[in-house]
């Protein structure tokens, strides 16, 4: 099972960032579709040279439209998923774009689209001061019923080493066949 962060910079530091990363123990996946930003700490290369190997950018699932306010138009989902998995085995993945609003964002489209089609993963959206706080999010409701609200009153997530170490490590590769073969209706004795 893995946890998608979802999380937007506007008006944050770049040394929250990686203060979350290191507390969440998570990969930032920039989805951003252009790495740029007025705020020279939100560029790729300074944001390499502070969170390091916790970095990834993954401009194939940047919004191609981001710029000219059309529909959202993930560039290419199943290359970004590509890219990912080469990045090794994440149980924590924090999504990072620079829209305030997850849900005007188009990391809510791809948390919907991992959650559903692609990965076992529960959704957060990320608390910058207190990471382990972070609200669970239904994403599938916020998509799906406009109007309604994004956060579920649910219990707060609390990351915690000793029950997270306690679930079976699953790798994108595994989590996506035994999704497949979930939704075939197989049994997979694996799971
Ligand atoms: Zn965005």
């Amino acid at each position: 099972m893995i946890d998608l962060y979802l999380a937007g910079y506007a008006g944050r530091k770049a040394t929250e960032l990686r203060r979350a990363a290191l507390l969440l123990d998570a990969l930032v996946v920039d989805v951003r579709l252009s790495p740029r930003s007025p705020r020279p700490e939100w560029r790729k290369y300074p944001l390499i040279g502070l969170i390091k190997g916790r970095y990834l950018w993954v401009q194939d699932w940047g919004n191609v439209n981001y710029a000219n306010g059309g529909p959202v138009q993930i560039r290419d989902f199943e290359r970004g998923l590509e890219a990912l998995r080469g990045a090794g085995d994440w149980r924590r993945l924090i999504l990072l774009c620079g829209c305030a609003r997850t849900e005007q964002c188009h990391r809510l489209v791809l948390a919907d689209e991992l959650a559903w089609n692609h990965l076992p993963c529960v959704v957060y959206e990320l608390d910058w001061a207190d990471p382990a706080s972070s609200v669970r999010i239904s994403t599938y409701d916020a998509l799906r019923r406009p109007g309604s609200t994004l956060m579920e009153s649910m219990t707060p997530a609390r990351p915690d080493e000793k029950s997270f170490d306690d679930l079976p490590h699953v790798s994108f590769a595994d989590a996506a066949r035994s999704r497949r073969r979930s939704l075939l209706g197989e049994t997979n004795a694996a799971e």
